[in-house]
């Protein structure tokens, strides 16, 4: 019969891969969806919904664009794989047999990585990193903050998803604010000595947030951090600290079903061929995006859409003996610094030896104009939707 793939994951990597497999095999190959949640709310543009900018409904896609493609989506959780029999077990009971697997089940998060916060402490400090119910949450609070309150975020050690993104969400609470609670302060506390596009977010804080936004490093305490999400207070250098919001992001690691598949090493992420994105341990399986250790490409929506490119040649090569491109991937991370003034930042990538390398690289200049900042801005908006259109047809 056909062969079967199965694809775990239906985020940025996965549902990408599913649509585009399904579409150029041309129904030759049989290609199942195992998708935990009926619908998808996009991480991207999660924080200008926090920003008063998108509204929640405008990041959520269903998979009917999939099943018209010829995918099978399943929606259930991937609870086991057998790489000996080649099977998929779901929570459901079902089992699924595949010729080859691909994984893309996104990130989970460090048990214990901040001290005081676990995953059951979501509801009170919420970490916003999945987008859906925990941003609706997290902005809901940001709204309830009492005037001139303190919002304070723990930022992420690397390698975590999208690495401007905690900055970009600092611009978007800030742009929030100083229309609902211009008193209110910002307090970011960063366990990193240095961080993405820093002088781009640090002059914008000026520009546009004067003295709401303060970024507290490692030589200030930044890294010495444990929260109390029952008193609501944060600890610094053992000093307490009363908050109104706290946004924890904790450190991350693969999602758990590619640990379970034991696809991952001892940094928690999976290690892949750079040419291909084929699993380093396991010749039947890909595993991309997030979950993916892909050396030098950070971990973004735009990463994982290039990377599901490069993975459904190498299934088409595979599976149905097609001639395999040479795999180049790309990446571009916009972030909306205000309404109307975005930067980017981006670049191209090749196989190595043994990872994935930066081959050349580009980032908005500090100096920019208001207009060329206006065009970025509006750029991003365009990348959106077309970006979402390939995800999910
Ligand atoms: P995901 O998109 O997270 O998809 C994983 C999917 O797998 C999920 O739908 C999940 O439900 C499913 N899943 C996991 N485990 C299982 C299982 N066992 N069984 C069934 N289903 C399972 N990137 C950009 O390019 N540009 C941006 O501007 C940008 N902004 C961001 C802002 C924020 C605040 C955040 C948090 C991220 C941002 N990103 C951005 C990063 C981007 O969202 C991620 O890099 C991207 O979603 C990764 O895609 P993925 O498919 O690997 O994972």
């Amino acid at each position: 019969g056909r062969p079967r793939v199965v694809v775990v994951g239906g985020g940025a990597a996965g549902a990408t891969v599913a649509r585009h497999l399904a579409l150029e095999s041309a129904g030759a190959i049989n290609v199942t969806l195992v998708e935990a949640n009926p619908s998808y709310t996009t991480c991207f543009f999660s924080n200008l919904y926090l920003g008063g900018i998108r509204t929640i409904e405008s990041l959520r896609f269903g998979y009917a664009g999939l099943v018209s493609a010829g995918v099978e989506v399943i929606h259930d959780l991937a609870t086991g794989v057998d790489r000996d029999n080649r099977t998929v077990t779901l929570s459901s009971g079902a089992v699924l047999p595949y010729d080859r697997l691909v994984l893309a089940p996104g990130i989970d998060f460090v048990d214990g990585s901040v001290p005081g916060w676990s995953i059951d402490d979501a509801e009170i400090m919420p970490h916003a990193y999945k987008a859906g119910s925990q941003t609706v949450l997290l902005r809901r609070m940001i709204e309830a903050m009492p005037q001139g309150g303190l919002f304070v975020m723990i930022a992420p050690p690397n390698p975590y998803r999208c690495p401007p993104a905690p900055y970009e969400r600092a611009c978007m609470v800030a742009n929030l604010l100083t229309q609902v609670n211009p008193t209110a302060k910002i307090m970011i506390l960063d366990p990193k000595d240095k961080y993405s596009k820093q002088t781009l977010f640090e002059n914008a804080w000026l520009q546009h947030y004067d003295g709401m936004i303060d970024w507290v490093n490692p030589e200030f305490g930044g890294a010495d951090v444990e929260v109390r999400p029952a008193t609501m207070e944060v600890l610094i250098e053992g000093e307490a600290q009363a908050v109104d919001v706290c946004n924890v992001i904790p450190a991350q690691r693969a999602g758990a079903i590619a640990r379970i598949a034991g696809v991952t090493d001892d940094t928690g992420w999976a290690p892949i061929q750079p040419d291909s994105m084929r699993s380093a341990v396991d010749p039947a399986v890909w595993v991309l995006g997030d979950a993916s250790s892909a050396a030098e490409m950070p971990k973004s929506a735009v990463a994982a859409n290039s990377q599901a490119a490069v993975v459904v040649q190498s299934l088409l090569g595979d599976l149905a003996g097609a001639d395999v491109p040479p795999a180049i991937y790309v990446n571009t991370c916009w972030s909306a610094l205000a309404p109307e003034d975005s930067v980017k930042l981006g670049g191209a990538y090749e196989p190595a030896d043994d990872h994935i390398a930066s081959t050349g690289s580009f980032i908005s200049r500090p100096d920019e104009d208001a207009e060329e900042r206006r065009l970025t801005y509006e750029e991003s908006f365009d990348w959106y939707d077309t970006i979402t259109a390939d995800i999910f047809g």
